[in-house]
């Protein structure tokens, strides 16, 4: 059989190799994001719970209303601001899903996009495979900072969409009020949409506010915005989470859903829409995910490795130019094999592999891992 590949440049995820190459080697994993700790033990009793009590058939295709109901209380609590939870919200198998979703909601073929890199894997993939284009945009090393006068040149008559994520991954970069109001200018009077990628909207450090879109009616007005309770709650491989626009782009975004999963599973939708009320459990994760940030800072400072700023996510990025001058995806699968510490190379989050020799830390994870990780790190 011949089949027409509909990703010719793809191959298997970063996230994949890497966490693949660690398991082979018997490395500590401080690549692919995610903790190495227990969840929360309450949420866990809750899923046993409804599930007893007999949760277990479909929801609706938008998700569980209770759930919707909660989420957009915590958004009025958070961000001012008022959602419908019957037509601005819905639930999805994880943030890549609302992603991909909302990408093929709006895209015609040979439309642009606008996708700043170091980008997260699926977006490029998810572009493409619409037939639409992505118009590639540096962010400024080291800083990874937007140069909103290149986006003003870069914007064309076809520029059908803008994908922000804040915090940021790889780079843990966060965007600003003034980032913001650059970018409401952008977008003022155009038919451009913006999707916002809000995965890690809780883990923003150093008392730094999160610039929602949600803080924005006028942008909210032309978004889609992603989140993962995966992030927020500890369980990256319950893959749920939701997305929020106005209604009438909500209406579309449906279409494509509900023949695509329909409904996400129920028993972890019911106990969220409990678990969602206690606001503690969201907001103590900037201080707990903050402290595994300075820790890790402070114990690689005994390494030749040098840490670039991460003021939010689980990602922090360092130079390894005092150790190597390899290339990132080189240095990164050896230090695997022979140190025993797993990263991800910053250079597969570009399109054309720029590499700024650049390896990426995930430090959602136990001091001890933490310590251990870093006493092989030494080493090198
Ligand atoms: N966007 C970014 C930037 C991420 O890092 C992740 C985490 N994998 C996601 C989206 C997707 O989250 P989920 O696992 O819920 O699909
Ligand atoms: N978001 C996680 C990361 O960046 C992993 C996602 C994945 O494995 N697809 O490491």
């Amino acid at each position: 059989m011949h089949i027409q590949s509909k990703l010719p440049n793809s191959t298997t995820s970063i996230f994949t190799v890497m966490s693949g190459l660690a398991n082979q080697h018997n490395a500590i994993n401080l690549g692919q994001g995610f903790p190495d700790y227990q969840m929360s033990e309450e949420l866990m009793n809750k899923v046993y719970e409804v599930m007893q009590k007999g949760f277990n058939q479909y929801v609706p295709m938008q998700g569980y209303m209770p759930l919707r109901e909660s989420i957009a209380a915590n958004v009025e609590f958070l961000y001012n601001i008022k959602i419908n939870p019957d037509t601005d919200i819905t639930i999805t198998p994880g943030g890549t899903y609302a992603i991909y979703t909302a990408l093929t909601t709006v895209l015609q073929p040979k439309d642009e996009v606008i996708v700043f890199e170091p980008a997260y894997d699926s977006y490029i993939p998810n572009i493409e495979i619409n037939g639409a284009i992505p118009v590639l945009i540096d962010l400024k090393f080291p800083d990874y900072k937007i140069d909103w006068n290149e986006v003003r040149k870069k914007i064309t008559a076809k520029t059908k969409m803008i994908m922000l994520n804040s915090p940021h991954n790889p780079t843990g970069a966060v965007l600003s009020e003034e980032d913001m109001k650059e970018l409401s200018s952008i977008v003022k009077d155009t038919n451009i949409f913006i999707l916002s990628d809000e995965v890690y909207e809780h883990l923003i450090f150093d008392n730094i506010p999160h610039q929602s879109i949600l803080r924005y009616p006028d942008l909210l007005q032309r978004s889609f915005v992603c989140f993962s309770f995966g992030k927020t709650y500890n369980c990256t491989g319950w893959k749920l989470g939701y997305c929020i626009s106005p209604a009438e782009l909500m209406k579309e975004f449906r279409k494509v859903h509900q023949f695509n999963c329909f409904c996400c599973h129920t028993p972890s939708q019911v106990a969220l829409a409990d678990f969602l009320k206690n606001k503690d459990a969201y907001l103590s994760l900037s201080g707990i995910m903050q402290q595994k940030r300075d820790y890790f800072i402070e114990l690689m400072k005994s390494t030749k490795f040098d840490l670039l700023n991460s003021s939010g996510s689980y990602f922090i990025c360092a130079k390894y130019n005092r150790i190597s001058n390899e290339a990132d995806k080189d240095f990164a699968s050896r230090i695997t094999k022979e140190n025993g510490v797993a990263t991800i190379p910053v250079s597969s989050f570009y399109k054309a592999g720029t590499d700024n020799k650049v390896v990426r830390f995930c430090f959602s994870k136990k001091n001890e891992t933490l310590e251990e990780a870093v006493g092989r790190l030494v080493k090198i």
